[in-house]
């Protein structure tokens, strides 16, 4: 048997879905499945170890409703064992490449994948960014981070594709002051852009104040962090291109695309097993539930029943626009976890921003925000004025958001010049300097890289 991911059979897929129909996908996934999980029982000591403690033969899982018997993997159970424990048998570790991701408690976890793993996952991230509209002769940039070496010395392929002409990507480090970044882009006149909502959104601000009309991208694809309705029209706006959203892990890699009619996500079912689950049950369609994931062709490290930490909206079995995936209807949860607020109470900053979106219609005078729970018991909003609001204006935004947060934490909104970039050039549209909770850093540099560096948007950081 052999023991790496199928590639006449991702190709096939990747190809052919949309005549293959939904039928063909199921039955991709079930075969894929199975043929995942016999590697991993077979050759990687940490799946071995979980299926023997849960009794679980891998014949007993020959589809994805038997998927449910296998336990959920967190990455805190994956740190907890040894990294060759978590590797396939006869993998030199040394020889795969290496994500960091970096975690709030200061441990970083890697994910290991071999090249050519790596190189299948373009081929999802590509077909997402062609639905968008994006064509392989077009100038990409993309706003991201630096990431050292990842594909520096293999992306040989890619070098071969660029030196031809297709797939040619600028990046642009998103640490640098905007209007370095739009003094740039203006010059490489990208015809798509990718990158953070929130630094594409810092650079819409920037190329709206300049007047700068040189950056005119058919399309923007934004990824990784929460775009908000506002963000997506103020980017819309100041680049006079459609935004579209995007969605993925360093672990599961490509999980979904924004759909063009329904703005919901294609899942990307021949890729990842999504499974939104509530208390160990499926969620139904419309419940916001954690996300657990399935990467289908990661055979180095797998990631079987993977917790990824996200909340998303369940949607349909297959998508109203007559494509063949399943949707996830939202993507709320993700890089944003709960305050945690006084009797054990908590906070989602979703519900904030919620109701500022909904507001921000009538009050058009507020430009950027950040929510920033300074302590337990104390939140404060800070908003960047577009135009000096009224008093009034002001206290009615306040009386709209004090129910939300309690009478029990302090709440104050604020007006500043401007708001900082965190210290990786993100920015973080809610925050927490409370200690016990986990922000939006524990998953920096992870979806980013597909949003805003590596696939379709562009090309090599290396
Ligand atoms: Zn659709």
């Amino acid at each position: 048997m052999s023991t790496g991911p199928d590639l006449v059979g991702i190709l096939h897929s990747v190809l052919r879905f949309r005549r293959v129909g939904r039928e063909a996908i199921l039955e991709f996934q079930n075969r894929h499945l199975r043929r995942l999980v016999a590697h991993a029982y077979r050759n990687v000591p940490y799946y071995r170890r979980l299926f023997e403690r849960s009794g679980i033969a891998p014949e007993d899982i020959r589809s994805v409703a038997d998927l449910q018997a296998i336990p959920i993997t967190s990455r805190a159970d994956l740190r907890a064992v040894p990294v060759q424990d978590t590797l396939a048998r006869g993998v030199n570790p040394r020889r795969l490449i290496a994500l960091r991701t970096s975690g709030s408690s200061g441990e970083p976890f890697i994910v290991r994948r071999t090249w050519f793993e790596e190189r299948l996952q373009d081929l999802y991230w590509f077909r997402a960014s062609h639905y968008f509209g994006q064509q392989a002769r077009d100038r990409a940039a993309s706003v991201g981070r630096r990431h050292e070496g990842r594909f520096s010395k293999r992306a040989w392929d890619r070098r071969i594709l660029q030196a031809l002409g297709f797939y040619r990507r600028l990046h642009v480090d998103c640490c640098m002051p905007p209007e370095k970044i739009v003094q740039i882009l203006s010059r490489y006149r990208p015809e798509s852009l990718g990158g953070y909502p929130g630094t594409l959104s810092l650079l819409a601000e920037t190329v709206a104040a300049s007047g700068c009309r040189d950056i005119h991208p058919r399309l923007v694809i934004a990824g990784a962090q929460v775009l908000t309705r506002r963000m997506r029209e103020q980017i819309a706006q100041a680049f006079g291109a459609r935004v579209y959203n995007w969605y993925g892990s360093r672990e599961l890699n490509c999980i979904g695309w924004e759909c063009k009619e329904t703005g919901e996500f294609h899942t990307c079912d021949d890729n990842v097993i999504v499974e939104i689950l509530k208390d160990g049950r499926p969620a139904g369609p419309g419940e916001s539930r954690e996300l657990v994931g399935t990467a289908l062709h990661s055979f180095a490290v797998p990631f079987i029943r993977y917790r990824l930490a996200d909340v998303v909206t369940k949607g349909s079995e297959t998508c109203a626009c007559g494509e063949p995936f399943s949707t996830i209807r939202d993507v709320q949860g993700r890089v944003i976890d709960p305050f945690s607020l006084p009797a054990g109470r908590f906070l989602h900053p979703y519900e904030i921003i919620g109701v500022i979106e909904v507001m921000s219609d009538e009050h058009a005078w507020i430009g950027r925000y950040q929510i920033l729970q300074e302590r337990k018991d104390s939140i404060v909003l800070r908003v960047v004025p577009r135009v000096e609001p009224t008093h009034e204006e002001i206290l009615r935004v306040e009386t709209a958001l004090r129910p939300i947060v309690g009478a029990d934490v302090e709440f104050q909104m604020i007006l500043v010049p401007e708001i900082e970039l965190g210290a990786s050039g993100k920015f973080r549209i809610a925050h927490s300097l409370v200690s016990a909770c986990r922000d939006e850093s524990d998953r920096e540099g992870e979806p980013a890289d597909q949003a805003a560096g590596d696939a379709a948007t562009g090309q090599s950081t290396g």
